[in-house]
């Protein structure tokens, strides 16, 4: 890949200026994506936390709905936080009428499963995947991963056994928020995705 990996935030309604900073500190040109032009510029696309049925809406109305589902269909790498992570699911508990997602993530996913909208709590999780130390997980109106085919592979769970992060080949969704907690280990995992499909030899991340 010929300089910095061009990522994009989608952009329309949630936490993106955390993951641009993240993404950015990391190295990459990381802009926010609005537009179909936009996401077309980019080699890959974090979907931020928010209100999931709120992105799907202005997703339609922006006119990056069926692009970005395609983008997924060609295995654009892409990361999603909270509703980003719902936005990802096949299948979702809890979804308001008429809700869609992008899917791709053989997974149905529970909105708001810890309780009220302001059911709101912080852990210490381990991933083997990541390593030591354990991520420091804040959860905000967070859903849960309940269910998921054989292709999508775990990455870390509660101790209820409800899983909490979840990857499958070039889609990464975690329930949680490394976004606001300095824990970049999840974005540098989605930026060497980027970079592995970009095909350069030397590794940036
Ligand atoms: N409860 C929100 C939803 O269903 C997700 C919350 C979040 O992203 N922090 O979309």
């Amino acid at each position: 890949m010929a300089g910095k990996p061009r990522v994009g935030v989608l952009a329309l309604q949630g936490d993106v200026r955390e993951h641009l900073a993240v993404l950015t500190a990391l190295g990459a040109d990381a802009r926010p994506v609005r537009r179909r032009e936009e996401l077309a510029a980019v080699q890959g696309l974090v979907l931020p936390g928010g209100e999931s049925s709120v992105i799907d809406k202005l997703a339609r109305a922006f006119g990056l709905f069926d692009p970005i589902r395609a983008a997924i269909a060609d295995g654009m790498p892409m990361y999603g936080t909270c509703a980003g992570l719902i936005l990802l699911a096949d299948r979702i508990d809890g979804a308001i009428a008429g809700q869609q997602t992008f899917g791709g993530l053989d997974a149905r996913v529970a909105r708001n499963v810890f309780g009220s909208q302001t059911a709101s709590f912080e852990t210490d999780l381990d991933v083997p995947a990541l390593g030591d130390p354990p991520v420091h997980a804040v959860f905000i109106r967070a859903p849960a991963v309940v269910e998921w085919g054989p292709d999508a592979e775990p990455l870390a769970s509660l101790p209820d056994g409800r899983v909490v992060a979840i990857e499958q080949g070039a889609l990464l969704g975690t329930a949680f928020h490394p976004e606001s907690t300095g824990e970049t280990r999840f974005h540098q995992r989605f930026l060497a995705r980027v970079h592995a499909r970009s095909g350069a030899d030397a590794p940036a991340f």
